[in-house]
C-alpha cells in the first residue's frame, strides 16, 4: 500500500495519526462500524489497514453464532458456547469498542447519535460520534407484520436472551403442568407449543423441541407427556419453500410421522395472552386455540434507525436499504452497508447494454472483433452475476457459445446481435438471501477493499473493468453459495449443496456437525460446542431452568 501507515510518536493520541507518502502527518480516517454480528464481526476480523482509526458501536459486546441458536432452546448447546466476546478482537486489532446503540444516522454532517444500552432508563447516556466512513451492519429485527398481540405475547428467536427465555419457558411449562389439581384441559393448554413460520428457523426449532419432548421429557415428566402438542403454522403452501422440493416433502412427512401438527395455508391474525387465532386462507374461517407458548419466526424487517436513514437519503420508497455492488449505500457518501440490513441493487445488463458495447468497441468501428468480444465477456460476467446463472441454466459453457447461437459463425458482432444474445439474461436476477453466509462474505469482501483503499480510491470504477486500466480497482462483490442445511431433528438433517446435490438423513447430520464446528469463529467456542454435543450424547440435556 502507498501511504506507509507509520505511527507517529509525540502526539497525545499517537494511534489516531499517520504519515502520508510525502512524510506529512495527518489525522487517520475514522471508520465507524455499527454492529458486531455476522457482517460486522467478519469485516473487523479481516480489516487490516493501519491508516484507519476504527471505532465499533454495538449494543452487544459479543458475536453470536446464530445457526446454533435453536440448539440453545432445549439445552443441546449452552448459550455461552456460541458467543464470542468482541473485546478480544478489539485488543488484538487495536480497535475501540463502545457498548451503545446507534439511534440516528446524520449522513449530511457525517455524524451518528448513540444511546447507551440501558436505553429506556434515566441513567441512559446519549452522545454524538463523527465518522469519515460509516459501515452499517446492524442486521434486522423480527417481522410481526403488525399482527396484533405478537410483540406482547410471543417469543422471538433472534438473540441469545431469546433462546434462554424460550428454554426457561419450556421447562417452566412442564413444571407448571405437573402441579396437582389441574384439569386435563389446563395441562393441555400449558403444554401446547405453537411455532409460527415454516422457514428454516421455525422448522429447526420445532424439530429441536420435538427431540426434547421425546428424548428427555418422556423420562423426566412421564405423567404429563401425553398432554404435549407442537403446532407449526405456515401461511404458504409448504414449509421450507426456499429448499429443493425433495427436502420439503421429506420434512413434511417426517413432521407428520413425529406427530407435529403441521398446518400450512394458515395465517395468524392475532395472539392474546391465552389464545392464538388463525385464518384458513382457502375458506377465510378463523379458529382460536388456547396455547402455552408461541414462538414467532416469520422473517425479518427493517430496524427503525435504518428506516429513518432511508427517508433522509431518498430511499423512503424502498423496502430495504439499497447499496451498489461495491456495498456503498445509494444516495449518500462514505456509507457502506452489508448483511441483513441491506440489499445489493443489482444492475440490469439491458440497461447498460449500449454503454457496455461502446466501451468494448475500442476502434469505434460499430462492431466488436473477437478479442474485444472476449474481453467484454469476462467483464460482463464480473459485474452482472445473472449472466453466469443464465449460462448455467441454458447449459452453455460460456457467452461465446451463446453468441454463436445468435450470430452463427460470423466473427464480428454488432450491437443488435449483442443485444439479442443477452436479451434474456436479466430474468436470472435475484436478491441474495438474508443469511450468515452472505453477511460474512460481504464483511470479508469489504475489509479487503478497505485494506487496499489507498490504491483504489484514486481510480473510480466505471461500469466495467478493462485490462491494463485500473488494475487495483475494486471488483464488485460476488457471492459464493456453499449450500444450506435444514436440521429436522432425530439426528437427521437435509442438505442442499451447489450443483443440485440433495442429501437427507443421518449422514448429512454428521456433515452438519462438522461444517458448523468448522465455521465457529474461535477455537474456544469450537471446543465448548463440541463438548456440549458430547455431553448431550452421554448424559442427555440439562432440564433445570
Ligand atoms: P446480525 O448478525 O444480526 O448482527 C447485527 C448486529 O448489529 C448485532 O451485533 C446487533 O447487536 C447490532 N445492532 C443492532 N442494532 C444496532 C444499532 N442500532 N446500532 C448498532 N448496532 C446495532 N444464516 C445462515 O447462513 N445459516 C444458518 O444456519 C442460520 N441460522 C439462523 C438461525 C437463527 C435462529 C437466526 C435468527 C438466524 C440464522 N441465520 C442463519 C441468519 C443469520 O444469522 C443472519 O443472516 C446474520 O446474522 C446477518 O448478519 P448481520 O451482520 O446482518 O446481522
Ligand atoms: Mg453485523
Ligand atoms: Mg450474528
Ligand atoms: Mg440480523
Ligand atoms: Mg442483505
Amino acid at each position: 500500500c502507498s501511504g506507509g501507515g507509520l505511527l507517529v510518536y509525540s502526539d497525545s493520541n499517537p494511534l489516531k495519526r499517520t504519515l502520508t507518502a510525502d512524510g506529512q502527518e495527518t489525522k487517520k480516517k475514522k471508520v465507524v462500524v455499527l454492529g458486531s454480528g455476522w457482517g460486522g464481526y467478519s469485516f473487523l476480523s479481516y480489516l487490516n489497514n493501519p491508516n484507519y482509526d476504527v471505532q465499533v458501536v454495538s449494543p452487544r459486546n459479543f458475536f453470536l453464532f446464530t445457526p446454533l441458536l435453536p440448539s440453545v432452546t432445549n439445552g443441546t448447546v449452552e448459550a455461552r458456547s456460541i458467543v464470542e466476546p468482541i473485546r478480544g478482537l478489539m485488543r488484538k486489532k487495536g480497535f475501540e469498542y463502545t457498548e451503545a446503540e446507534c439511534v440516528k444516522i446524520d449522513a449530511s454532517n457525517k455524524k451518528i447519535l448513540c444511546r447507551s444500552k440501558d436505553g429506556a432508563s434515566k441513567d441512559a447516556k446519549e452522545f454524538d460520534m463523527d465518522y469519515d466512513i460509516l459501515v452499517v451492519a446492524v442486521g434486522a429485527k423480527p417481522n410481526t407484520f403488525n399482527t396484533p398481540g405478537v410483540e406482547e405475547n410471543a417469543h422471538f428467536l433472534k438473540e441469545a436472551e431469546d433462546a434462554l427465555k424460550i428454554r426457561q419457558t419450556v421447562i417452566n411449562s412442564f413444571e407448571r403442568a405437573s402441579l396437582p389439581d389441574l384439569t386435563e384441559e389446563e395441562r393441555k393448554k400449558i403444554l401446547h407449543f405453537v411455532v409460527v413460520g415454516g422457514g428454516p428457523t421455525g422448522v429447526e426449532f420445532s424439530a429441536e423441541l420435538h427431540d426434547f419432548l421425546v428424548e428427555d421429557v418422556a423420562k423426566i415428566y412421564p405423567k404429563v407427556q401425553e398432554f404435549t402438542r407442537i403446532t407449526l403454522l405456515e401461511a404458504g403452501d409448504h414449509i421450507l419453500n426456499m429448499f429443493d422440493k425433495r427436502i420439503t416433502a421429506f420434512a413434511e412427512e417426517k413432521f407428520q410421522r413425529d406427530g407435529i401438527d403441521l398446518k400450512t395455508k394458515n395465517m395468524v391474525v392475532g395472539v392474546t395472552a391465552d389464545e392464538i387465532s388463525t385464518k384458513e386462507i382457502a375458506t377465510g374461517r378463523i379458529v382460536s386455540e388456547p396455547y402455552g407458548m408461541v414462538v414467532w419466526s416469520t422473517g425479518i424487517g427493517i430496524r427503525p434507525v435504518i428506516k429513518e436513514f432511508m427517508h433522509q437519503i431518498g430511499q423512503g420508497q424502498r423496502r430495504v436499504l439499497a447499496t451498489d455492488e461495491w456495498l456503498r449505500v445509494e444516495g449518500c457518501d462514505s456509507v457502506y452497508a452489508l448483511g441483513d440490513t441491506a440489499t445489493i441493487n443489482q444492475r440490469r445488463v439491458m440497461e447498460d447494454i449500449a454503454a457496455i458495447f461502446s466501451k468494448a468497441d475500442k476502434g469505434e468501428t460499430g462492431t466488436l472483433n473477437k478479442k474485444e468480444f472476449k474481453t467484454v465477456v469476462k467483464d460482463i460476467c464480473q459485474r452482472y452475476p445473472q449472466v453466469e446463472l443464465y449460462l448455467k441454466k441454458k447449459k452453455l459453457r460460456n457467452i461465446a457459445n451463446l453468441l454463436k447461437s445468435a450470430n452463427g459463425d460470423d466473427t464480428e458482432v454488432n450491437i443488435e446481435t449483442f443485444k439479442q444474445a443477452l436479451s434474456e439474461v436479466d430474468t436470472q436476477m435475484k436478491n441474495l438471501p438474508a443469511t450468515a453466509q452472505v453477511a460474512s462474505q460481504q464483511g470479508k469482501y469489504l475489509a479487503k477493499c478497505f485494506n487496499k483503499m489507498e490504491k483504489c480510491e484514486k481510480k473510480p470504477e466505471g461500469p466495467l473493468r478493462f485490462r491494463g486500466e485500473g488494475r487495483h480497482r475494486f471488483q464488485p462483490f460476488r457471492y459464493r453459495h456453499f449450500g444450506s442445511f435444514a436440521p429436522l431433528g432425530g439426528e437427521q438433517t437435509a442438505a442442499e449443496l451447489p450443483g443440485d446435490w440433495v442429501s437427507i438423513g443421518h449422514s448429512s447430520q454428521w456433515l452438519w456437525y462438522s461444517v458448523y464446528a468448522s465455521k465457529l469463529v474461535s477455537w474456544r467456542t469450537r471446543s465448548l460446542v463440541v463438548s456440549d454435543w458430547v455431553r448431550r450424547f452421554i448424559f442427555g440435556r440439562d432440564s433445570s431452568s
